[in-house]
């Protein structure tokens, strides 16, 4: 059974519908982040989860138990916030071993569980330092020891890992997520930055203004991303107008997609006269380049841009119709093709594309 369900929720504030009837399971042991612009209610779900905010409507259920009238210290869920928020006059130690304290256990298991949890996050050597002598990574692992050493069942992340700089954000992640493994725990883990949500979790959950816009593995979201909302979020994307001209078999379309015949796999219930969005990963795109009587085939435009960004060269290429593309090419020193110079004519032809009407 989920250890996490929410049934209907809503939350207004001031008036304004916030969270607006949402539903999400969220299984034992699973990394489950919650991905969505700044604003979007991210934080409020987990504040109704931690029991922090009361929700207007709908259930909060833990472990099977509905827990939506019961206050948050006596739910079974931990949070870790983006501000860490340790005791500056405390040890590492006695800021870990404090909910503990708090919760009268008893004294002679008090300092195992400490260093269990501290060992977890590898600052065992670091248990009689004040935070002010640790860095700004070994303070966030305080914070997770902290908050993972009274064996919660679940443990919400709030933007945890937003205020280190981006390697150490990089080291953090994979940390993060390694312990969770060992640990067991389910986590629901709030970002708005999509590659940490991809890198990270089991599933996402991608939210818009207080509501589910997909619901999915990383790769789904990413390789088939539900709406257009979801494709822009998610990473680069080129997006056309297409006009479908014929259906040539349930997977397969011909469209009028910038002024030139196309063939796209299309399994939408799309018919011809119908406008499409076609949308196309920098990635998915080649570039070919036309010389002088060279007969083209695909979309012609001229290469306005190039980065080189060590894994892959990459493109912007202006159409003939005015619009610009992103290309990414991976880059190979040996590869003749993948160097384009300024204002060369090419044609963009494409591996995978998909389609929203
Ligand atoms: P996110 O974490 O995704 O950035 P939040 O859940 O913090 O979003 O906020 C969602 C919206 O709810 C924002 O418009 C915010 O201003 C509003 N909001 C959140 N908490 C309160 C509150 N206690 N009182 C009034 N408005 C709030
Ligand atoms: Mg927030």
């Amino acid at each position: 059974a989920p250890v996490v369900q929410l049934k209907g929720l809503s939350k207004s504030f001031d008036g304004k519908q916030i969270i607006a009837g949402l539903d999400l399971n969220v299984n034992d042991g699973e990394f489950l982040t919650i991905l969505g612009p700044s604003g979007c209610g991210k934080t409020t779900v987990l504040r109704l989860i931690a029991g922090f905010e009361n929700a207007d409507e709908g259930q909060v259920v833990l472990a099977g138990k509905d827990v939506t009238y019961i206050p948050a210290e006596h739910r079974n869920v931990n949070t870790v916030f983006q501000s860490y928020a340790l005791f500056p006059h405390m040890t590492v130690f006695e800021n870990v071993a404090f909910g503990l304290r708090m919760q009268k256990v008893a004294a002679n298991e008090i300092e195992p569980r400490v260093l269990e949890a501290l060992r977890m996050v590898q600052l065992d050597q670091f248990a009689q330092r004040k935070p002010h002598q640790l860095s700004g990574g070994q303070q966030q692992r305080v914070a997770i020891a902290r908050a993972v050493v009274n064996k919660p069942k679940v443990l919400l992340l709030d933007e945890s890992l937003s205020a280190l700089d981006y390697k150490l954000r990089k080291q953090m992640q994979i940390e993060l997520k390694q312990l969770q493994r060992k640990l067991g725990i389910t986590f629901i883990f709030v970002t708005h930055d999509q590659e940490e949500a991809l890198s990270m979790s089991d599933r996402i959950i991608v939210m818009r203004s207080g509501k589910v816009e997909q619901d999915g593995s990383p790769r789904e979201i990413y390789e088939e991303p539900a709406n257009l909302f979801v494709a822009r979020f998610i990473g680069e994307i080129n997006v056309f107008d297409a006009v479908v001209t014929e259906r040539l078999d349930d997977k397969r379309i011909m469209a009028n997609v910038e002024g030139r015949p196309a063939l796209l796999h299309c399994d939408l219930p799309v018919m011809v006269g119908d406008s499409v969005k076609v949308l196309l990963r920098p990635e998915d795109i080649r570039l070919e380049e036309i010389n002088n009587g060279d007969e083209a085939k695909g979309l012609i435009g001229y290469v306005r841009d190039r980065t080189y960004k060590g894994m892959t060269l990459d493109s912007v290429v202006e159409l003939e119709s005015g619009t610009s593309v992103m290309v990414s090419e991976f880059f190979n020193e040996d590869d003749p093709d993948v160097d384009h110079s300024l204002d060369q004519k090419v044609a963009i032809t494409w591996v995978d594309s998909w389609e929203v009407v």
